[in-house]
């Protein structure tokens, strides 16, 4: 079971990762975007860290909902109403609730990436974020089909991710202002694919307890 306590440990987790790698974050979006990747994600998760506070007494589901509106109004760019949905629809799937399954993590997972497809009609293969997402997600569905711990799931998830910011290299970006770039994009790796691998891997070393 996952407690609030391990949900609000993972949300400051992912706040402090988020913050150091701020200027390799933003390095790689001026490759092949607008450079502020890393700032605008920083400067949500900071806020995220000032509103926190007010959350510890709420169930789960509150607390996401709460770190969704927060980046949403904070973030900006493209990548502020995505992530601030992924956390929005996640809290959704958690509404009400004190302690998680693992079925309860990856039925979050899962809504939170759905809420990013929704938000930013892409599909994977087109150089985003989802190309970390995706094939994370069906790592940890596949991990616990096979009988897995959530942990062991969960670092097939966060392999799955690191493969995907691999490909983001390989191909070219049809979405996002990357997607400017045509050709030029590739061999770049892709940012928000880069901060997702962040936040799941953030995720699995608080889990892992470590
Ligand atoms: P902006 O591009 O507006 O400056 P950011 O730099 O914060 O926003 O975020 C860029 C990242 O957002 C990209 O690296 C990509 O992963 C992600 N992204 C952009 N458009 C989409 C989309 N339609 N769907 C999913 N992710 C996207
Ligand atoms: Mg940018």
């Amino acid at each position: 079971m996952i407690t609030t306590q391990q949900i609000l440990a993972v949300v400051a987790a992912i706040a402090r990762r988020i913050e150091s790698e701020k200027d390799f974050l933003t390095q790689l979006d001026n490759e092949i975007g607008d450079g502020d990747h890393g700032i605008n994600l920083a400067r949500g998760f900071k806020s995220v860290m000032e509103k926190l506070p007010t959350l510890t007494d709420k169930d789960i589901g509150a607390i996401l909902k709460g770190v969704g509106t927060q980046l949403v109004s904070t973030v900006g760019g493209a990548s502020g109403p995505l992530y601030g949905t992924a956390f929005m629809k996640a809290g959704n799937v958690c509404k009400g609730k004190s302690e998680l399954t693992d079925e309860d993590f990856a039925a979050a997972l899962q809504a939170a990436v759905g809420g990013v497809q929704m938000r930013g009609k892409a599909v994977e293969g087109e150089k985003t974020m989802l190309d970390a997402l995706c094939p994370a997600l069906k790592a940890l569905k596949l991990g616990l089909d096979d009988g897995k711990t959530l942990t062991a799931a969960l670092t097939d998830a966060v392999n799955a991710a690191a493969n995907g910011v691999e490909y983001t290299k390989t191909i070219i970006a049809t979405k996002g202002r990357a997607s400017y770039l045509k050709e030029r994009s590739l061999g770049h790796q892709d940012p928000g694919a880069t901060s997702s691998l962040y936040m799941l891997q953030t995720t699995l070393e608080v889990l892992r307890g470590a």
